[in-house]
């Protein structure tokens, strides 16, 4: 089969690989549509010490059953899955928060990915999908639940219901951009992204109905935003949020790109900020994300931009220069 490989920093190739074989709990998926994942870009840029060359990289995906060892999935079925191969028995899997599986392992990561014609993986890690969900959109549940968990989180720390909050978003990419699209399904209003790429800005602009602004000629606001969003996660970005949420207003924290950083403890105490951090998605805010993408809750998803597998390599350096307006690529094997 044809596979997408990272095979060096700034470099993935297309190379024949085996097929995987079936194993025992788990079927092999052919890919229908995978998206590229900022953390896949983070380890195109060599900065993710878990992702090693010679890997397929790729978690966010669509696929059909091809062959199966379990009753449940026979071959045929289309399913999207929880790149999070969790364990199951461990005290956060049954309270239902899997994402902090203590045994954790992960799609594209710990094992080979989706950036491939096919893929094998447990069949307890399959999310269902209406059958006639289109491939790409169905490929989109894993980033966009990553939003809707964010939100959820933040949704419980707020003193006022969402409607009422000012909102703003750090960041325009895929995340930024799925959050502030769900953001206006729930009644946010008035919300302002912050983003430094002018085709990203735009497309925000129009299909989200946010205001934007590039933080590199403005800082926001002081004081300014009852929510905060930040979908980088830089040591300036954070600065951003604390600096922007006003008293008694909530911080969520969702981006990684770099680790440390000094906070602003004096606000963050004498203003009563909630600073949150997230990782992932549950299998239930999976599931329920399907039900939202089917309902159109995140829009007619028109900005996704989506090309065959075998431009993966340009498409990855294409997101890398920012020459995209679409901050989501989802490839087509
Ligand atoms: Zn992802
Ligand atoms: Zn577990």
């Amino acid at each position: 089969m044809k596979a997408l490989v990272y095979t060096q920093p700034l470099e993935v190739q297309l190379l024949e690989r085996p097929e995987p074989e079936l194993v025992d709990g788990e079927v092999v998926l052919r890919i229908d549509a995978v998206g590229i994942c900022g953390s896949d870009m983070h380890a195109y840029h060599g900065h993710d010490p878990r992702r090693k060359p010679g890997l397929v990289l790729g978690h966010e995906f669509c696929g059909t059953v091809v062959r199966s060892s379990v009753g449940s999935h026979a071959p045929g079925v289309r399913v999207t899955g929880n790149p999070l191969i969790t364990c199951g028995e461990c005290d956060y899997c049954v309270q239902g928060r899997n994402n902090l599986c203590s045994r954790r392992t992960m799609v594209g990561m710990t094992r080979p990915g989706a950036f491939a014609q096919y893929m094998s993986i447990p069949a307890s890690s399959l999310v269902d999908i209406p059958q006639d969900m289109p491939a790409v959109h169905a490929a989109l549940t894993e980033p966009a639940a990553t939003a809707l968990h964010a939100i959820n989180m933040s949704l419980k720390a707020m003193a006022r219901p969402l409607p009422e909050n000012r909102t703003l978003v750090i960041g325009g990419g895929a995340i930024g951009m799925l959050a502030a699209l769900l953001l206006k399904d729930y009644g946010a209003r008035g919300t302002v992204l912050a983003e430094v790429n002018p085709l990203r800005r735009r497309s925000a602009e129009q299909h989200a109905g946010v205001t934007t602004y590039d933080p590199r000629e403005a800082a926001p606001e002081e004081n300014g935003f009852d929510y905060v969003i930040d979908a980088v996660g830089s040591k300036l970005t954070r600065a951003a949020a604390l600096s922007a949420v006003k008293p008694g207003g909530v911080v969520m924290h969702i981006g990684l790109q770099e680790w440390a950083s000094e906070i602003d403890m004096r606000k963050l105490t004498l203003a009563e900020i909630t600073l949150m951090g997230t990782y992932t998605y549950t299998t239930a805010d999976l599931r329920a994300t399907v039900k939202l993408l089917q309902q159109g809750a995140f829009g007619d998803l028109s900005w996704v931009h989506s090309v065959p597998l075998a431009a993966g390599a340009q498409a990855f350096a294409d997101l890398d220069s920012g020459s995209l307006a679409s901050s989501k690529v989802v490839l087509v094997p």
